[in-house]
């Protein structure tokens, strides 16, 4: 299987029960002043000091935090002086330093490493950031200065860095509301602290129905197909949850699950592809009635600002600027995705129907949890390779080194070196400091890459410290992936879909660590949704760049390298099932699109969900049943809790910049310092200090074209 957008960064969710996590050392609270975020941390880098943070510290410094900043707040709005970019702006971007810190550092390890305690705090808190934001982004006085200054812009003399940042502060007040008076600007609120109580709800609710439906087995020969590796984990899992003697399937937070594509026991396939559907549609976790009201009051949110929906009110801030923009860019790939999905099917029924003849058994019509289990087979005989014969070749330690960081070595110049000295999270994280081509030390670099049953699904990269000049810092990033964590003293050996999530994530690590801007709120990955994974999408494609793969794809006991006909399947085999992959992201996309188009009255009762999905594909010619949207709506992460509302289109969007940026390596001369540091210059060091059109344009020369996306994806000749 090569489900492409495997790399997906927005906070998704997967795992199982909530255990205590080794965080979870509630002591007594103690005096703000031994709170470990009242000052900056004196670690390197201003790491947080992992060893020294307890679940009881995360209250008090969120209280602290917020009454701090609105109080320096205070004293900006009500600055006797004139405005002035200094003593407004600037001033705003040094406020706030408490609050982040502890943000930072528990938004971020409340995703990967959380506990129930942890979950407590976030939902009482979720509320009341928001309230927070508001009451900033909100302030009469606060704005009257903002919108001075914006308002003479011209005349002030700024450099475009802080001409941005001005722009940026105006826009976001006015995107929040603050142009609103009266009851209007009071209703905002509370629509605000509405939808970020139902986001929390959804989240956990996700959470808890994907734990719930994960699929007991009693019998193992029901698990034909799995390695012995993954038989043994299923029993592990279902150990941990006291069912000693049976095996758990544990549901990806996606529709379609990885372990279909080898379980050779229909019966069982369909019950984990009905179990991964049909979460969140039933009991306690069932998300159906959040979803319609998310949905309804998101709409009257767009429509007291002045927007026509959601997605128009969304999208104005984006690169593509409107929703007909989307929905021209689905138009586009859409047909060329269902051709290809549709090719992909009939061979697929044509070797079901073969089997069937062979084996003297009926055959049956392709149903959707048959799909990964053929498609395999296919691809197997097409490419002659199975996954157990290439593992070998991608041990994660030898991908990391001599695969990610070999490729940053030869673009940047970067170099890495692990360090042991510093606190982390969790025994499996490892810290790297990176330096800079000079030798100049640049940032540090933690890695999280197995899964745990307390941390969220799916991958993505983390931020704890952002770059600024301004604040004197230094980047701390993350990435988190979650491969299976190999028994103690096994390699942790890889597929190529999970070598390429690292290059993924590494791409949004390198957008973090390479920024060189003054201010925060500028820096490095806090671009638009649609411009975020063009870095990372981008980075995946050293993946299978020839020289990089010879210099990684080495066997992890012989170190002999991975023989060429071997390595050329591999591939070749990246552009097979392109169709599915294509069309099931497409679909999610376009119903991310639709709940985001109704106006409030016309959002569907909770029992209606399913069908205005299925109505919605049903317009857009991406109803197939073999081919599942990648998320139905009620565990639907990214569109209701993760940031991404009608903006889950911002995946492919942005991969267009990024193979038109491959496309341009490739005529340029490849993996090269000369190539590297150009993209640096124009586009990873540059965070948000410039459009990021503009910087686009800067680095390729023109206007972003679709062609290459299609090519790499082999639907060229199927358009
Ligand atoms: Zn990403």
């Amino acid at each position: 299987m090569k489900p492409f957008f495997l790399p997906i960064c927005a906070m998704t969710v997967a795992a199982a029960a909530l255990a205590d996590g080794p965080s979870g050392n509630n002591t007594a609270r103690t005096p703000m002043a031994e709170n470990p975020f009242a000052q900056a941390s004196t670690l390197a880098y201003e790491l947080p000091p992992f060893d020294r943070i307890h679940d009881a510290d995360f209250m008090p410094a969120y209280e602290a935090g917020m009454t701090e900043e609105l109080r320096e707040v205070a004293t900006i709005a009500h600055d006797p002086r004139p405005p002035s970019f200094d003593n407004t702006i600037v001033a705003l971007e040094r406020s706030g330093e408490t609050l982040r810190r502890v943000d930072n550092t528990f938004a971020r390890l409340n995703a990967c490493n959380t506990n129930a305690r942890m979950q407590e705090v976030d939902s009482q808190m979720a509320p009341r950031l928001t309230a927070h934001a508001d009451a900033i982004e909100l302030d009469p006085a606060l704005w009257t200065r903002v919108n001075a200054l914006y308002a003479r812009r011209a005349s002030l003399g700024l450099d475009p860095e802080q001409s941005q940042l001005l722009a940026r502060y105006h826009t976001e007040m006015v995107r929040a509301g603050a142009r609103l008076t009266g009851a209007r600007q009071t209703r905002l609120r509370a629509l605000n602290q509405r939808i970020a109580t139902l986001s929390t709800r959804f989240k956990q609710n996700v959470l808890k129905a994907t734990a719930d439906s994960a699929v007991v087995i009693e019998d193992a020969s029901e698990l034909r197909g799995l390695s012995p590796g993954q038989v043994g984990a299923a029993a592990q899992a279902a150990a941990a949850r006291g069912l000693e003697g049976k095996w758990l399937i544990t549901l990806r937070n996606t529709t379609n699950q990885p372990v279909l594509a080898q379980l050779s026991n229909r019966a069982l396939r369909e019950r984990i592809y009905k179990a991964s559907a049909n979460r969140d549609m039933s009991g306690a976790a069932d998300n159906r009635e959040v979803v319609v009201e998310l949905v309804r009051l998101r709409a009257e949110r767009a429509a007291l600002l002045g927007y026509p929906n959601h997605a128009a009110y969304q999208l104005a801030d984006e690169s593509a600027g409107t929703s007909q923009a989307v929905q021209a860019m689905i138009s586009q790939v859409a047909p060329a995705a269902m051709a290809r999905a549709r090719e992909e099917a009939a061979d697929i029924q044509k070797l079901i129907d073969t089997q069937a003849v062979a084996d003297g058994t009926t055959a049956f019509e392709l149903q959707p949890w048959d799909w990964s289990f053929y498609a395999e087979q296919v691809r197997a005989r097409r490419y002659d390779f199975d996954q157990t014969a290439v593992a070998p070749y991608f041990e994660l330690d030898h991908v990391l080194r001599d695969g990610v960081f070999y490729a940053a070595n030869q673009l940047y110049g970067l170099t890495f070196k692990e360090r042991h000295d510093l606190p982390v999270y969790q025994g499996d994280v490892r810290v790297f400091e990176v330096f800079d081509a000079d030798g100049a030390p640049l940032a540090l670099f933690l890695t999280d890459y197995f899964a745990r049953d307390n941390k969220q699904g799916g991958a993505w990269m983390a931020s704890y410290v952002a770059q600024s000049r301004l604040r004197g810092q230094k980047p701390v990033v993350a990435n988190h992936l979650n491969i299976p964590k190999p028994p103690p003293g096994q390699p942790a050996l890889l597929t190529f879909e999970e070598v390429t999530t690292m290059f993924h994530e590494f791409g949004h690590a390198l957008h973090g660590m390479l920024s060189d801007v003054n201010y925060p709120k500028l820096s490095g990955t806090q671009v638009p949704r649609d411009f975020v994974e063009y870095p990372s999408q981008y980075n995946e494609m050293w993946a299978r760049d020839p020289g990089v793969v010879a210099h990684y794809a080495h066997h992890y006991q012989t170190g002999a390298p991975m023989p060429q006909a071997l390595l050329a399947n591999v591939l070749r085999a990246q552009n097979f099932n392109q169709g599915y992959a294509t069309t099931e992201y497409i679909a999610a996309a376009q119903v991310d699109q639709s709940w985001h188009l109704i106006k409030a009255a016309d959002a569907p009762r909770p029992d209606g969900v399913a069908a205005f999905e299925e109505a919605a594909l049903r317009r857009s010619g991406l109803d197939y049943a073999p081919v599942p949207p990648r998320y139905h709506s009620s565990y639907f992460s990214h569109i209701f809790q993760g940031g991404y509302s009608a903006g889950y289109y911002a995946y492919l969007w942005s991969e267009v910049l990024a193979r038109d940026t491959g496309e341009w390596f490739h005529t340029h001369g490849g993996l090269t310092r000369s190539n590297g540091d150009f993209l640096r210059k124009q586009v990873l060091s540059r965070g948000r200090s410039q459009d990021p059109r503009v910087l686009f344009r800067n680095f390729y020369g023109g206007e972003p074209d679709i062609g290459p996306l299609l090519e790499y994806r082999g639907l060229a000749a199927a358009h």
